[in-house]
């Protein structure tokens, strides 16, 4: 395999409904980062029907150039499809690295990809940095149950891919106006080409927990004794305006759902408040919090490893603590 043909950092576009998926800027940011250290193009790909014009906002996100694919055989996400049209752009303009997020999605179409090109991916990376001379990808994630950050080499082939966790990646601010050059692609795919058909699409009525959304978490641990305990974590919440978020050991008690655990096995947080109350800081729940803009924990044992990880921490008991900020911040 000859290296030299092959350049540029490409960040898979996702799409939903006529929006980009947050995590697709996410990359776009870590992608312009990668691409300047190397000195090439960031290059995003799209594929939809009627996405032309989304071009525009990854342009002003940081892209250079931006491939499109916008077929009406598109309209509906299938593995099979968007494969096909991804794998035609690979071949056909041969980048280094390839990023998508760790969604659904972005998870199931690396996959695939991953499967027809001579290559490996590096599934559910929370660091990425690159070798300036060599371009080598340096995609880190959590490995050995969150007791060590693993670095996955692809040495042998082209092109390297990571799918990354939404929110570990900062988006760069938009530069209205900034464009760059697009590339309209076509290929010949049949319906009849495509074995899975969409039926009918049935969303969710389900109310959803978005912690990854709050500007402020409340996360409570073992340290509040039992679900009775936990009910301070919901009260403070409430007074700062606040979601929950929860240790996996609380979730396992059952005495909050999964959509609320953060860390390695749950939602990656980076709110502007992070409140870890009766949390001791294990590795694989840092891993979930750690860049959120404030830390403050609240924590019996002086020595707890969260505290290392916290801008502030209060030593105490949680069960006088925590009633007192919720008696100040319920006045505010
Ligand atoms: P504990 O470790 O029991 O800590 C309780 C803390 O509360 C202690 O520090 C104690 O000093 C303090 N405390 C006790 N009483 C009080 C009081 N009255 N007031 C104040 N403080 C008090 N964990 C996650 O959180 N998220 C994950 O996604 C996750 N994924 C994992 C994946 C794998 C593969 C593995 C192996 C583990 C994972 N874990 C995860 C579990 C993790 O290792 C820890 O077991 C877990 O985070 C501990 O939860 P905790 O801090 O609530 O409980």
């Amino acid at each position: 395999m000859n290296f030299e043909e092959y350049s540029g950092v490409w960040v898979f576009i996702e799409e939903n409904e006529g929006n980009i998926a947050q995590v697709s800027l996410e990359l776009l940011g870590a992608g312009r980062r990668l691409a300047d250290k190397r000195g090439v193009d960031l290059c995003g790909v799209i594929i939809g029907n009627g996405v032309t014009l989304l071009s525009e906002t990854v342009f002003e996100y940081g892209a250079d150039v931006v491939y499109v694919y916008d077929q009406e055989i598109f309209t509906h996400y299938r593995t099979e499809s968007f494969m096909k049209a991804l794998l035609h752009c690979s071949e056909k303009y041969k980048p280094e690295i390839i990023l998508y997020g760790a969604t659904s999605t972005g998870k199931d179409l690396a996959s695939a990809v991953a499967t027809d090109l001579p290559t490996g991916l590096t599934a559910d990376t929370t660091e990425l940095d690159v070798e300036e001379d060599t371009g080598l990808l340096l995609a880190s994630r959590p490995a050995f149950g969150g007791n060590i950050m693993a670095t996955i080499l692809c040495k042998k082939y082209r092109p390297q891919m990571a799918t990354v966790r939404p929110k570990v990646m900062k988006a760069l601010s938009p530069e209205p106006g900034r464009t760059g050059k697009l590339v309209e692609e076509t290929i010949d795919v049949k319906e009849e080409d495509i074995r899975t058909k969409v039926l009918e699409i049935v969303k969710s009525t389900t109310k959803k927990v978005r912690i990854d959304e709050a500007d402020i978490v409340v996360a409570g641990g073992k340290g509040l004794g039992n679900a009775d305990g936990f009910q301070l974590i919901h009260q403070l919440a409430q007074a700062l305006g606040g979601a929950v978020g929860a240790s996996r050991d609380v979730v396992e008690a059952g005495w909050v759902e999964h959509p609320h655990q953060v860390g390695q096995t749950g939602v990656t947080v980076t709110p502007k408040i992070y409140f870890a109350i009766g949390i001791s800081g294990a590795i694989q729940h840092l891993v979930g919090m750690k860049n959120s803009g404030l830390i403050i924990a609240i924590n019996k044992d002086p020595d707890a490893a969260i505290f290392e990880a916290s801008h502030y921490g209060i030593v105490g008991d949680a069960f006088e603590i925590v009633p007192l900020l919720i008696q100040e911040f319920s006045k505010a």
